[in-house]
């Protein structure tokens, strides 16, 4: 039996940062308990239908660290008494600077979680005011340093690439601030303006990038990484080597997963459902149907996002076919621009490639 991840939303944030369209809002106390009762009954609910070995578990939001160590540790318990969870299944739970201060790491290293992901997004004062964050770089330092203290070494930051006002030095600023905070990971997504936030409201006045500089900074981000040694695995993923993360390579390759909490997806046993994004409903355990999930094209789409990119033996074992000869001879086009690698193995995007990803796919598939 192939094992899957189980993700666990918590839709709780101190405050929303004006570019985050994620499904969260401020909470009471007496919203917190609530929400962790009736999700405990949920994760059983699930954990009764599912046999399957858990590879991977992880805490997303929203804000998961504003409702406390104890609360997360009641919600893992539950996952691990009731899933069948691998001995080194790995858990994370996603971190903000500010509610960190707080985080019980000694607890929560003992509960099972064995990593963090920390949006950081800049280390540059400026900029992290331009994003409405409410934290300094240096409480993301202090955050990191006591999750390591406590035992959790796997430790990921979060940078955002074209904020606004950022230049290439400013995002080399922040790099090298994630090279001091000596953590093992990087997530680096480009800053999107999303329909429904308030930086689409004002997005006229935003001092954005143009595309010519994204993809100046993008290069240099990938660029810049490398030198210190964090190697990109994924379009906007960066490991040191042997602590890529776990949780989202079993979605880019396609393996299943269950999404618990409102506005979280799921993929299992080949249909996509999942949670919408109102809290009552959750409560309610209505499910919205998604059609089914896994077919090839989706399978090349994702694949593609990985350095490692599509590996045609991997191809043919799925889908007891062979890599169409269509796909074959569009990578070999874009491999004479250097978007593409490809030799009888594999097919994968270059950096270059990695910046018009969307169009290359799409060509492909
Ligand atoms: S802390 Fe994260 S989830 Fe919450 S509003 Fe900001 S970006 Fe969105």
């Amino acid at each position: 039996m192939d094992p899957i991840g189980v993700y666990i939303h918590i839709p709780f944030c101190k405050s929303k940062c004006p570019y985050c369209d994620f499904f969260s809002g401020k909470g009471s106390e007496a919203e917190f308990d609530r929400y962790i009762k009736e999700t405990v009954g949920i994760i059983n609910y699930w954990s009764q239908l599912c046999e399957k070995p858990v590879s991977s578990v992880y805490f997303g939001g929203g804000t998961p660290s504003v409702i406390g160590s104890n609360r997360l540790c009641e919600l893992l318990n539950a996952v691990k008494s009731g899933f069948n969870v691998n001995s080194d299944a790995e858990i994370t739970c996603e971190i903000n600077p500010e509610s960190g201060k707080s985080i019980d790491f000694e607890k929560m290293r003992s509960c099972g979680f064995n990593r963090v992901s920390i949006g950081l997004q800049s280390a540059v004062p400026r900029e992290l005011e331009t994003l409405g964050r409410i934290h300094t770089a240096q409480e993301a330092k202090l955050t990191t340093q006591r999750a390591v203290s406590a035992g959790i070494d796997n430790v990921s930051l979060d940078l955002m690439i074209a904020v606004p006002f950022q230049t290439v030095e400013s995002l080399k600023l922040s790099i090298d601030f994630c090279a001091q905070c000596e953590v093992k990971h990087i997530s680096s997504y480009l800053l999107k303006i999303e329909r429904g936030t308030k930086f689409y409201s004002i997005k006229e006045k935003l001092k954005l990038p143009d595309e010519d500089m994204q993809a100046d900074l993008y290069l240099a981000a990938v660029d810049y990484l490398g030198r210190y040694g964090y190697d990109q695995y994924e379009i906007s993923n960066f490991a040191k080597k042997g602590y890529e993360g776990k949780h989202n390579l079993n979605y880019w390759r396609c393996g299943e997963y269950l999404g618990i909490g409102p506005s979280a997806h799921s993929f299992y046993e080949g249909k996509r459902f999942y949670y919408g994004r109102n809290t009552q409903d959750y409560y309610n355990r209505k499910i919205i149907d998604d059609g089914t999930g896994g077919d090839s094209s989706e399978y090349i789409m994702l694949a593609l996002r990985l350095k490692e990119g599509l590996r045609f033996s991997e191809y043919e074992r799925r889908y007891a076919s062979p890599v169409p000869s269509d796909f074959l001879r569009k990578a070999e086009q874009f491999s004479k621009q250097d978007l593409m690698e490809l030799d009888e193995s594999r097919a994968c995007l270059t950096t270059k490639g990695f910046l018009v990803s969307n169009i290359i796919i799409s060509e492909l598939i």
